[in-house]
């Protein structure tokens, strides 16, 4: 539903920025604002900041940026509507009652999708507990897996039958449309009829529940060898792959000391049934950053406890990566005897399996002896080899201290002395250091030039009048007098004066809110904006905060600059693609010139 607009803002003046974002992110003080590590990329040194008084948020190192409003959007991965409501709960705030919206979007909406999930929950629930439908699946739970039925009823197991139309004809039933049902992914269409089939047949199913309590997915596992053996529900309006984790639903509770990262569902409930309840995994894929940011708002430290073959151990190496980069404690567990720990616990219990928990290695001891255990230190070629490898992993540490623990260990296992294995250390940060400065500065160069700009396309035809759109922009949002300044006429500027289409938008959306009876609020761009947009609107208000010189002879002067601009375009043919033109013709004249 469209919330009012001043519902919207009072939803967001009763959120406490410095409390939400707080809750995602350690903020320390810095001046009148936070900063703290982004929730949104990958970083060690903090570039996100957060203004309590201006109740907005920037990144400097994403351009993620916004009001409270567009980090629970991001965070939380929800659209505006569902931003608004999601704070309004949490501040207590009473909905307004939904009237009939005639504006609401075509398409099958989040809610819908959750309550459609929640019926097919409970379908396959259902038909698990029915022994004339189910039992085959009941027996491989009870009997295969030797779950209790109470671990069974605990994670809302079910069974979907043998039946292309089981599930559809129940959902039917219940209301909900063919189309409904494939976009929910609980269906698949025929290629033929077009019509929807159940998606999920004669498997056991997993449903996915966020932490939030929504049921958002399903897995289905086949009950012998065929394949797939796992089959997700593909990504919905209420589902991505890349940031849920199954079973967080219960692991969130338990999670302050450390979480535990398994490969699959089997695992996640054997280990729970264990009495682990932070076990968690990922939904058929590999490990992601969003995943990686998940871990983070939860816990410290992760232990790795994937499969022990090969492939598990590959993939182990590239999660500690993926992890360590979000600064998480990572730890991997080395199983013997057991190819994963649903096997292990079968095998040896519980008990056993805690002591390897205690036991589990730091990411480099892990990693050093896999490198130690595949090289004959007797021989010499093979030690250089080890040498190599082992500083190259000690130099990805970008903290002096454990550079130095893991040099005395390598010194110590290779028999080198460490001031050896320091300078190959430091030779190899160097590189790899001269390495990313050069990719860094052909990234901002780029950046620079607009090249590739998603979010404004047009930016790169013109600098010099995206500079002085951008600056117009940020003063207007700034400052309430420019915006009456340019409303009564007494600066005159108009849409017309804005070469590229993003910026006039933006410049539309500020000037309408400015008329409006509530008045301009920067968070009520969020309802014309998505939160890419609002990044980029952030960073013009953010880049004109931080001068000292914002006085109105610096708006005159960026808006001379524009109509100068327009004036030229005018000139040059009125419209924007003869302006191009003329542009692109100035430039070649330049470009002869040099010649
Ligand atoms: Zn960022």
């Amino acid at each position: 539903m469209r919330f009012s607009d001043s519902f919207v803002q009072e939803v967001v003046d009763r959120t406490d920025i410095e409390e939400l974002i707080g809750r995602y992110v350690t903020l320390k003080r810095s001046g009148s604002n936070l900063m703290g590590c982004c929730p949104f990329h990958s970083e060690k040194t903090p570039s996100f900041s957060v203004s309590p008084s201006k109740k907005l948020f920037f990144c400097f190192g994403c351009q993620a940026g916004g009001s409270v409003i567009t980090f629970v959007q991001k965070a939380e991965n929800l659209d505006f509507p569902e931003a608004v409501e999601y704070l309004a709960n949490r501040a207590g705030i009473p909905l307004p009652r939904e009237s009939e919206d005639p504006t609401a979007p075509k398409g099958v909406s989040r809610k819908r999708v959750l309550d459609m999930n929640l019926e097919a929950a409970r379908f396959f629930r259902a038909c698990l507990f029915d022994p004339a439908v189910g039992g085959e699946g009941m027996r491989y739970f009870r009997e295969n897996r030797r779950m209790s039925e109470a671990t069974v009823k605990h994670f809302g197991l079910g069974f979907a039958p043998n039946s292309f139309n089981a599930l559809t004809d129940h959902m039917h039933r219940l209301g909900y449309s063919d189309e409904e049902l494939i976009a929910a992914c609980l269906c698949g269409k025929s290629q033929k009829t077009g019509r929807a089939y159940d998606y999920f047949r004669n498997r056991v199913i997993f449903p996915i529940i966020d932490p939030s309590g929504n049921v958002v997915a399903f897995g289905g596992r086949v009950m012998d060898d065929s394949k797939p053996k796992y089959l997700n529900s593909s990504d919905t309006p209420a589902f991505k792959k890349s940031r849920h984790l199954f079973a967080l639903n219960f692991a969130k509770n338990d999670c302050a000391e450390r979480m535990i990262l398994c490969e699959g569902y089997m695992d996640v409930i054997a280990l729970h049934a264990a009495g682990f309840s932070s076990a968690v995994a990922t939904l058929g894929t590999a490990i992601t950053p969003e995943h990686a940011r998940i871990f983070a708002k939860y816990t410290k430290k992760v232990i790795i406890s994937y499969d022990s073959d090969e492939a598990g151990q590959n993939a182990a190496k590239k999660a500690m990566r993926i992890l360590g980069e979000v600064g998480m404690d990572v730890r991997v567990l080395r199983m013997n005897g057991a190819k994963d720990p649903d096997e292990f616990i079968r095998n040896f219990g519980a008990d056993r399996f805690r002591r390897l928990l205690e036991e589990s290695k730091t990411g480099f001891e892990y990693q050093a002896e896999r490198v130690l255990a595949q090289y004959d230190l007797a021989i010499g070629s093979d030690k250089i080899k080890a040498s190599g490898d082992l500083c190259s992993i000690i130099a990805e540490y970008w903290s002096a201290v454990e550079r130095e623990v893991y040099l005395s260990y390598a010194s110590q296992k290779l028999g080198l002395p460490v001031e050896v294995l320091k300078n190959s250390v430091e030779q190899i940060r160097r590189k790899n250091k001269r390495e990313t400065v050069a990719r860094e500065s052909r990234e901002a160069q780029a950046s620079l030039k607009n090249f590739g700009d998603r979010i404004n396309p047009e930016a790169s035809s013109d600098p010099r009048a995206v500079a002085a759109e951008e600056a117009v922009l940020g003063l207007l949002i700034l400052f309430e007098e420019y915006r009456s300044a340019v409303e009564k006429g007494e600066i005159p500027l108009s849409d017309e004066h804005f070469i590229t289409s993003f910026n006039r938008r933006v410049f539309c959306a500020v000037m309408e809110r400015h008329a409006s009876p509530s008045g301009f609020r920067f968070e009520l761009l969020g309802a014309d904006f998505e939160p890419d947009e609002i990044g980029r609107i952030e960073k013009m208000e953010v880049a004109r905060r931080q001068l000292s010189q914002n006085g109105p002879e610096v708006f005159r002067s960026a808006v001379n600059v524009l109509r100068g601009i327009s004036e030229r375009k005018e000139k040059a043919g009125g419209d924007l693609h003869s302006h191009l033109a003329y542009l692109r013709s100035k430039k070649a004249n330049i470009h002869n010139r040099k010649d």
